[in-house]
């Protein structure tokens, strides 16, 4: 069965999308650390991040970078924090959390947006993309 995040890149789920191309998507976490927590993700879905091929590996490093500096652009910031985990959605993503301090990167504390909010945020960092 596709992954939740197949589906969001179907078009199929929706979500707030910050930028795409051939190989890959980037779109609002939906339960965010803090305001800009961004998803990457591979387009060919694939659990684990070691088990992606180095040309995906590395390509999806890239577009993180990409889109990591424009959440540093966009949303007030000590540092965007990546780390990946993957215990919960079985395709590989990126996070890219925006951080003051180290509560922001534990994933104990959310901090829960309203549509506007997302909708704000996802078109600050879209036009920050280059
Ligand atoms: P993990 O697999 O532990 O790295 O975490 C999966 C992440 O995906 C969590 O931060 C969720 O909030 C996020 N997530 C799950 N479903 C959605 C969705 N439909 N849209 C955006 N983010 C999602």
């Amino acid at each position: 069965m596709a992954s939740i995040f197949t589906k969001i890149i179907k078009g199929e789920i929706p979500s707030y999308k910050i930028a795409e191309d051939d190989n890959f998507y980037a779109f609002l976490d939906i339960n965010p650390n803090t305001p800009g927590h961004t998803l990457c993700i591979p387009k060919k879905e694939v659990d684990r991040l070691l088990d992606l091929d180095e040309e995906t590996y590395m390509g999806l490093m890239a577009f993180s970078r990409k889109v990591g500096l424009a959440i540093e652009a966009a949303i007030p910031c000590d540092r965007v924090g990546l780390t990946v985990i993957g215990l919960e959605v079985p395709h590989v993503h990126v996070h890219l959390i925006p951080l003051n301090d180290m509560r922001d990167a534990t994933f104990q504390h959310k901090v829960p947006q309203s549509k506007d909010d997302f909708m704000e945020i996802a078109e600050k960092i879209k036009a920050k993309i280059k």
